[in-house]
């Protein structure tokens, strides 16, 4: 059996989830897979620890008291990290403002012969063309299924299940936090009452504004652009719109149906992406989509209209999307 080495930088809804789904998949479905995958370092904000093939079951009971320190493992810092003989690191931290620390990261680590498995959007959407160079200079691989539409399979069906396709077109509901502020603001309820329900939900970003000013979906749409295709934009090339900059005449065009579409499209020789709020048509598919999941419809001109979604999408979803890619980065290294 393969055994691949991860570390983890963020343990916090995804980090943590993550680990939970890894002690779960090695005690039952490694064997079948031929994958195992055995945990090396986790950091979270405070505290780093390090060792060889870690028990995740200790390390999940200690950060749910508040302390990984308690596990007894050794405490280490990010350059033992990075300088351990994982074969991946993963980031699940909160989003920088510009992703030049996501850049800084993946550089060194891709440098000391590193895959990166990323949750975290902000560097591929300001630095993709960079990250990218270095990882085909590397010969290292990034994977980032978790950085668009959370737990619902999109890069990798993508990439494995319509290779002989040319993908038109992508449209796709693929952030939650910002359409749940503006189905709420559309019945006319306000924004600071809603904003006190998601904090108590814990379904924004470590900065609100990334949700509320459509950033986090905005992040998104880049890197739909560039991995689909294949464009380098960065944010300053896609339209966006929060739920904080919408005037009372804006609000009042909303209807039960308006949601903030996520899309992409080669239109006249251009790959144009946008994040902003569309009235989806009665019978629209992305109508389809609940209040918790999230789902896309991708156009292609040999596979069809493709429409995938899932009924709830949360952190421990994303945390599944951000295992399979440790498993996908390890099958490509054996
Ligand atoms: P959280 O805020 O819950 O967790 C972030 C984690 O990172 C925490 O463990 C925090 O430490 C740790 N952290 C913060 N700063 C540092 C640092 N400098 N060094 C090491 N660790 C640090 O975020 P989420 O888990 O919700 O999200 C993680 C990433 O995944 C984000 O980039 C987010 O955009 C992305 N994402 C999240 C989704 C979701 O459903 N939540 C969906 C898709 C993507 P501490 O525990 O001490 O606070």
């Amino acid at each position: 059996m393969k055994r691949v080495t991860v570390s983890f930088l963020g343990l916090g809804n995804v980090g943590l989830n993550a680990l939970r789904i890894i002690d779960s998949y090695n005690r039952k479905k490694a064997g079948q897979e031929g994958v195992f995958i055995e945990v090396n370092a986790v950091s979270d904000s405070r505290a780093a620890i390090g060792g060889n093939n870690l028990d995740t079951g200790k390390i999940i009971k200690s950060k749910e008291k508040g302390n990984i320190m308690e596990t007894g493992y050794r405490s280490v810092d990010r350059d033992w990290i990075i300088e351990s003989d994982s074969e991946i690191i993963v980031d699940a931290m909160p989003a920088s403002r510009d992703g030049r620390r996501e850049l800084e990261l993946y550089t060194i680590a891709m440098n000391h012969g590193k895959n990166i498995v990323t949750a975290n959007k902000s560097g591929l959407a300001n630095y993709w063309k960079e990250i990218m160079n270095t990882a085909r200079a590397r010969g290292r691989s990034i994977r980032y299924e978790a950085t668009v539409a959370g737990g619902v399979p999109l890069f990798s069906m993508v990439d494995f299940s319509l290779s002989p396709s040319e993908v038109t077109g992508f449209r796709g509901i693929v952030s939650l936090t910002v359409n749940y502020f503006l189905r709420r603001m559309a019945s006319g309820e306000k924004f600071d009452d809603i904003l006190h329900d998601a904090m108590k939900l814990g379904i924004l970003e470590a900065d609100y504004h990334d949700d509320t000013m459509g950033i986090d979906a905005a992040r998104k749409s880049v890197i739909l652009a560039n991995s689909i295709f294949k464009t380098n934009y960065t944010l300053k090339d896609v339209r966006y719109s929060g739920v904080e900059n919408f005037s009372n005449e804006d609000i009042s065009g909303f209807t039960k149906n308006t949601r903030i579409v996520t899309s992409v499209e080669r239109t006249g020789g251009k790959v144009v992406a946008s994040s902003i709020p569309v009235n989806l048509a009665e019978g629209d598919f992305l109508l389809k989509i609940g209040e918790k999941g999230l789902g896309y419809q991708i156009s292609t001109d040999s596979n069809g209209t493709v429409n995938v979604t899932d009924d709830y999408d949360g952190p421990h979803e994303t945390a599944g999307a951000v295992v399979n890619d440790i498993i996908l980065a390890a099958l490509k290294t054996s």
